[in-house]
């Protein structure tokens, strides 16, 4: 039995993971490289044959950890795919919108190339992604062991991540050897809305842990909930809109929830307009009524007594691009909730060219701004900048606001994994300094004796 990491090994992008029990090769995760750079890391051939892998298990549904699966299927894999449903759900509208994206960026680069000089070409297609769905047809349920063959059995739990997300506990059968192990994905923050904290993991021999907040802990999303509704409404009161760019998927939903809980509570006012503005986060959010199965006891509970955080009176859905111009017809009191969240593209700039210059309005970010995006170069207090071929001045009040963040703090890693009471811990899925200092950590407050960093490219026996 052996692993060998082929991403996020040395990073926190790329996630994909290969495990061989005998003859039998499966996949963990199959992400896409992100970020700075990393960009080229895709466009070469994938480091093991496609076709000899029996089948891909994916953790939950963020790029770094699906991304690739349409170029894993373009190399030639043929076998299952299996996640819970949710995550497919998710996985579903995230693969064609990141394929019309490709397409996007390839036909604009292809418009500046004189005549002769060689096309570029998507990473994949649209008919790729159709082809990675219809392959992906079989579904994990939290809490139920699924046989994907004799070498290796699977239980996937809730990792609070993101709806649908799962760490998987696996029994690995070789011959008269049996191992437990435990593959992290990426687990989630407690206290969270909507979705549920980290499940307790079962014990393991082997656990294969994430680490992208290995070095720190979160502020209490209580802290976090009071900032967010304090800009909101310093803003309001200065005649101002709120722009609040934020990824489609899980992001959106959880302000939504905050922004409902301070509405209905009046801590908002019952005039302010919130609008998502976003057919992508529109459509994760009827995944997200659809699967209430995921939910955490408070938002149960708030279901079961009538409440709806995806629907009230002062929110409002446009989907189209009509309805997003229209929102420009409020000088003051819109709370615009738009992508993308790094402000690298979407409504949400147009929204900026028209309100940035104004004093009155302000920009909250929830969210990880990446070196070198836009969002990153406003929360550096930038005095103007770029926006679609406009210098603005940047004027508006920039909020950057913690807590947001789906990744488990150092408390909640050593937590979790305490509970394992593991033989041996890899480190995956973090920068150096987050790997080192939670190793470090992990090392005092586990019995885990056995604890390294997980190396890219080698396989590791198990
Ligand atoms: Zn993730």
């Amino acid at each position: 039995m052996r692993l060998t990491s082929y991403g996020a090994a040395l990073g926190v992008t790329g996630s994909c993971h290969l495990l061989e029990i005998g003859d039998a090769r499966f996949l963990l995760d199959c992400g896409i490289f992100q970020g700075e750079g990393q960009g080229e890391r895709n466009e070469e051939p994938l480091p093991f044959d496609p076709k000899s892998i029996d089948a891909l298990i994916v953790s939950h549904a963020h790029l770094d950890h699906i991304g690739r699966i349409p170029l894993l299927i373009k190399a030639g894999f043929r076998g299952r795919i299996i996640s819970t449903r949710p995550t497919y759900e998710l996985a579903r509208i995230s693969l064609l919108d990141s394929a019309r994206i490709l397409d996007y960026d390839a036909r604009r680069a292809n418009r500046k190339r004189a005549k002769g000089e060689p096309r570029v070409e998507p990473l994949y297609e649209e008919e790729d992604v159709l082809e990675t769905l219809d392959m992906w047809n079989e579904y994990l349920e939290y809490d139920r062991a699924f046989a994907v063959g004799d070498e290796l059995e699977i239980t996937a739990m809730d990792a609070g991540h993101i709806l649908g997300s799962s760490f998987l506990c696996m029994t690995l059968t070789e011959g008269a050897t049996r191992k437990k192990m435990i593959f992290s994905g990426d687990l989630g923050n407690v206290d969270k809305p909507i979705i549920r904290d980290p499940f307790v993991p079962p014990e393991a021999d082997i656990v294969l842990l994430e680490s992208t907040y290995g070095d720190r802990n979160h502020q209490p999303f209580s802290n976090t909930r009071r900032e967010i509704v304090e800009a909101i409404n310093e803003t309001i009161a200065r005649n101002g809109n709120v722009m609040i760019p934020s990824f489609a998927l899980e992001r959106a939903q959880e302000l939504l929830y905050v922004l409902y809980e301070a509405w209905r509570d009046g801590e908002l006012p019952k005039h302010a307009h919130i609008y998502l503005d976003s057919p992508m986060a529109i459509d994760a959010t009827r995944i997200f009524t659809r699967h209430p199965d995921c939910y955490d006891e408070e938002t149960v509970a708030l279901a079961s007594s009538g409440g709806n955080p995806f629907r009230f009176d002062a929110l409002t859905y446009s989907r189209h691009t009509d309805e997003s111009m229209r929102i420009n017809n409020h000088s003051a009191g819109a709370i615009i909730i738009a992508g993308s969240g790094m402000l690298t593209g979407g409504r949400i700039l147009h929204h900026l060219r028209r309100n940035l210059h104004r004093e009155e309005c302000s920009v909250i970010f929830c969210g990880y701004q990446a070196t070198g995006t836009l969002g990153r170069k406003i929360v550096e207090g930038e005095l103007q900048v770029e926006i679609m071929q406009h210098i603005i001045p940047v004027r508006s009040q920039v909020h950057t606001i913690n807590g947001f963040s789906g990744h488990a703090g150092q408390d909640t890693l050593t937590w979790w994994a305490k509970q394992t009471n593991a033989k041996k811990i890899l480190l995956v899925h973090g920068e150096t300094r987050a790997k080192e200092a939670l190793g470090t950590h992990l090392a005092k407050e586990t019995r885990t004796t056995d604890i390294s960093v997980m190396p890219f490219g080698e396989p590791i026996e198990l």
